[in-house]
C-alpha cells in the first residue's frame, strides 16, 4: 500500500509568510492535514513531518524523510511576494526531478488551476525539502498570502482544493477518487427525495 509523507511548512517560531494577521504556518497546516485525511479515507499512510504548531528545521524534515521509504513527499507552502501585486498557485520540483515528480506536480497544478487560481506553472527549483528528500517530491504554493484574491480563493473553495489536491494524489498512485462518504445523502434521504417527501429537494 502507498505511503506519503507530508510535510507543513514553517511553524511554531517560523510563521512563514504574514499578511493581515494570518500566517502561512497555519494556512498550510490546516488545509494539509484535510489532505492528508482525505487521503487516509482512501487506505493510504500519511506521515507527517509536523502536526501542531511547532517549529521543526529544514534538516530535520529531510531526514524524517529518509527514515521511510515514500511513494510521494508533499511539502505544503503559500506564497508571497509584495501586498497585492501577485497572484495565482505554482508547484515545485527538483532541478532534476523525475518523471513521477514532474507528473504529480502537473496533476496538482492543474487541480488548483480547474478552481480558480492563475496558473504559475509547474516550476523547478533547489529548496531543501526537494533535493534532501530521497522519494519523489513537490512543493505546493496555494495561492499568494498577501494577495486578498488568493485569500477568498483559498477560504471559500477550502474543499474544493483539498478534493482537488487529493484525487491529484491519488490519480497519481493509480487509485480511484471516492467522494467522502459523509458529504452523501442516506439511502433513507434518496429514498425520500425520489418519492418527493418533505423539503428535500435542495440536498440534491
Ligand atoms: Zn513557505
Amino acid at each position: 500500500m502507498a505511503r506519503l509523507c507530508f510535510d507543513y511548512g514553517h511553524g511554531g517560531q517560523d510563521s512563514g509568510a504574514c499578511y493581515k494577521g494570518r500566517k502561512e504556518s497555519n494556512d498550510v497546516l490546516s488545509l494539509g492535514k484535510s489532505v492528508a485525511a482525505e487521503v487516509r479515507q482512501h487506505g493510504i499512510t500519511v506521515d507527517e513531518t509536523r502536526t501542531s504548531d511547532t517549529t521543526v528545521s529544514l534538516g530535520e524534515r529531510s531526514n524524517f524523510e529518509n527514515r521511510n521509504t515514500y511513494d510521494y513527499f508533499i511539502s505544503f507552502h503559500r506564497n508571497a511576494f509584495k501586498p497585492e501585486k501577485a497572484r495565482g498557485a505554482e508547484t515545485y520540483t527538483y532541478l532534476s526531478a523525475r518523471i513521477k515528480a514532474k507528473a504529480l506536480a502537473g496533476k496538482i497544478q492543474a487541480g488548483l488551476v480547474s478552481i480558480g487560481f492563475v496558473n504559475r506553472g509547474v516550476k523547478t527549483a533547489n529548496y531543501h525539502v526537494l533535493r534532501e528528500t530521497r522519494c519523489p517530491a513537490v512543493l505546493i504554493e496555494m495561492g499568494f498570502i498577501d494577495s486578498t484574491n488568493d485569500n477568498n480563493l483559498f477560504d471559500v473553495k477550502r474543499n474544493e482544493i483539498i478534493r482537488e489536491i487529493a484525487k491529484a494524489i491519488l490519480s497519481q498512485l493509480g487509485i480511484g477518487y471516492k467522494e467522502n462518504k459523509s458529504n452523501e445523502a442516506t439511502p433513507q434521504q434518496k429514498q425520500q427525495a425520489a418519492s418527493g417527501q418533505t423539503g428535500m429537494s435542495t440536498f440534491f
